[in-house]
């Protein structure tokens, strides 16, 4: 029992592809909430040792010590196929291991407690929800249940679902799934209600850790968000500029030692920690110093680094970042005179020359900054939690939401074509039904097959699922037909139908595990299994406590029995006994470290009581 009620208000949950942070709506307005570390966004890391399991600061603390057990980027593999280009590609960068699962799902492989374990994506975001969950749980002393999580805008749907699956595995209950940059003009818009008076154009630039998104919303009378355009680069952000300086440090080391560190992990761990660090001095001072004892081989390694040597060094990328602005901007055919407000979300929007080249490209116009980078996505998120579950005042109320499909949807036909139902940029939730008729005489059943993307080759595209139906009349071709429902709800989450016109007989498509999406059985096992790792990482932690606690007394009793004074006044068979049971004791926790609770805690019982007699 923890003696907590059930009636938590909803938080909102940035899940980040390197940091995530978790808000909520109290005290009349939006608390970014603080981890146990005092910071308020949470490294999406969760790493795996011998004796127990971390997740956020204290995992990415450990990454460059055990590099194969500690594991970031979930975000990059949900809902993903193992065969996925994306995914083999991101798998040559990575420390740890991934391998094909059933169904071509991608699975993580560790070694926890000395032997090898095999998580999906879903698992390990579901314990970085949880770190997120519970740092909510510490901060408002009550059970959290319910959820509103954000995704990017390019998600699909079965990344959509697998992010869901995360949640419910963590045990919360996901009232909303909410785009990123719309979530981040929720933020903005009611910050500065006032300024919305009229249609005003938004462009969300969000520049994190991983990734790039842009994003174009008009923000309507009356607060409503629509997202009429996305583009971006998943792998653009942060941690490449800081690859980069890394790559300068290892290009410098060679030059002046002849010695190539790419092969040294730890060295390389330590610079990359070190370049990051110089990177955000950067943002505000226009020189510092990579500085690091005993890099390699024992040689001290020191580099001026100056913010135009930076600039130069990721100028691609930031020249990348604005071409993809103009697709954005291009996709929903507005010229960039017509953007009335820029707003920067991600870290990496603090770079000066990011700002500046933002700047000057729309012709020296103010950026909105005012709402941290950080944390706008989770504060929106927390604010359509407050909204949705009917806690926060009026003006949250009335923030209204419209979305929009990222991708067209549609179904494969005759000769590998996709047929469109929902084209691409369609405000959510909708609906559209296609009527599709035989192609063969006498055809007795159709199989739909569900794609998403902007190919016009069906195959070409991303498959989602697939279902069939049968029992159609007999007839020549072309003159039984089914009708195609497309419905997509207020969390992007994509249904379909299909129904046979002259009868009415209906199939609905349920996305199978293909697709990367997990069986309500899978979900299930995943729910328990989160659950006993919590008892794991609980179990361990009373053991450390014990273990702490044993070594602590048996310290005290050491540095009492050194004391000149106890030993004239103390009878020496008492003192010998002690110095015996301090002995005993030292060479016991030497030998059992790994030692159950109940031993550790007999232990020092038994050391306290003879420290009793001492004094
Ligand atoms: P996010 O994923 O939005 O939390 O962004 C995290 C990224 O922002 C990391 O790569 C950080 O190194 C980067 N970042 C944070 N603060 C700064 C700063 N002051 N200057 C440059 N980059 C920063």
């Amino acid at each position: 029992m923890d003696g907590r009620g059930n009636d938590a208000p909803a938080i909102g949950i940035d899940l980040g592809t390197t940091y995530s942070c978790v808000a909520v709506w109290k005290n009349d307005r939006i608390e970014i909430i603080a981890n146990d570390q005092g910071n308020r966004t949470t490294p999406s890391y969760v790493a795996f040792d011998d004796a127990e399991r971390l997740i956020g600061d204290g995992a990415k603390n450990k990454a460059a010590m055990n590099p194969a057990n500690t594991i970031f980027d979930a975000k990059r593999l949900i809902g993903r196929r193992f065969s996925d280009s994306n995914v083999q590609e991101d798998m040559k960068l990575w420390p740890f291991k991934v391998i094909e699962g059933p169904a071509d799902a991608p699975k993580i492989v560790v070694t926890y407690k000395g032997q090898e374990k095999e998580f999906s994506s879903e698992e390990i975001s579901s314990m970085i929800l949880g770190k997120m969950k519970e740092t909510a749980e510490s901060y408002l002393g009550k059970t959290v249940k319910d959820a509103v999580i954000t995704i990017p805008a390019y998600f699909n749907d079965s990344q959509r679902q697998a992010t869901k699956d995360a949640g419910i595995i963590a045990g919360l209950n996901v009232i909303r799934m909410i785009n990123e940059p719309t979530a981040a003009a929720i933020a903005y818009g009611l910050d500065n209600k006032s300024d919305i008076d009229g249609k005003m154009n938004v462009l969300v630039f969000d520049l994190g850790g991983g990734t790039f998104d842009v994003s174009l919303l008009t923000i309507g009378e009356g607060g409503t968000f629509e997202v009429k355009a996305v583009a971006g680069d998943t792998h653009l952000g942060g941690e490449d500029f800081d690859n980069r300086m890394v790559d300068h440090c290892v290009m410098e080391f060679k030059k002046r030692w002849n010695k190539d560190l790419t092969g040294n992990q730890r060295a390389l761990g330590r610079l990359r920690f070190a370049c990051e660090k110089a990177k955000r001095i950067l943002s505000c001072t226009t020189q510092t110093s990579v500085e690091l004892d005993c890099l390699h081989e024992g040689i001290d390694f020191s580099l001026k680094f100056t913010r135009a040597k930076f600039e130069d060094l990721n100028m691609g990328s930031f020249n990348k970042c604005i071409e993809t602005l103009e697709t954005c901007l291009s996709d929903a055919k507005m010229k960039k005179s017509c953007v009335d407000q820029v707003i920067l979300v991600g870290g990496s929007t603090r770079i000066p020359k990011v700002q500046h080249m933002l700047q000057e490209y729309f012709d020296d116009r103010q950026l909105c900054k005012s709402v941290n980078p950080d944390e706008a996505v989770a504060y929106g998120a927390a604010l359509l939690a407050a909204k949705v579950s009917g806690s926060g005042d009026k003006s949250v109320q009335d923030v209204l939401l419209r979305d929009v499909t990222p991708l067209s949807l549609g179904v494969d036909i005759i000769g590998d074509i996709l047929s469109v139902v929902i084209p691409r940029n369609t405000s959510i939730p909708t609906s559209n039904a296609k009527c599709f008729v035989t192609t063969e005489d006498n055809q007795y059943s159709i199989r739909i097959d569900v794609y998403q993307g902007e190919r016009s080759r069906s195959t070409d595209n991303h498959l989602l699922g697939n279902f069939s139906i049968s029992g159609l009349p007999l007839a020549p071709k072309g003159v039984s037909s089914i009708m195609v429902g497309f419905e997509i709800d207020v969390n992007g989450i994509l249904t379909v139908t299909a129904a046979i016109t002259s009868t009415g007989k209906m199939e609905k498509l349920v996305i199978s595990n293909e697709n990367g999406r997990l069986s309500k059985e899978e979900i299930e096992k995943m729910v328990n299994d989160a659950e006993k790792y919590k008892l794991e990482d609980q179990e361990f932690k009373k053991k450390a406590d014990a273990y702490n606690a044993l070594e602590d007394c048996l310290y005290k009793v050491k540095n009492k029995i050194k004391d000149y004074n106890i030993k004239t006044r103390v009878h020496p068979e008492i003192l010998e006994e002690t110095e015996k049971a301090i002995a005993k004791t030292t060479k016991w926790l030497k030998d059992n470290r790994a030692a159950p609770f109940t031993e550790l805690h007999l232990m020092k019982v038994h050391l306290e009581f003879v420290c009793k007699q001492l004094i």
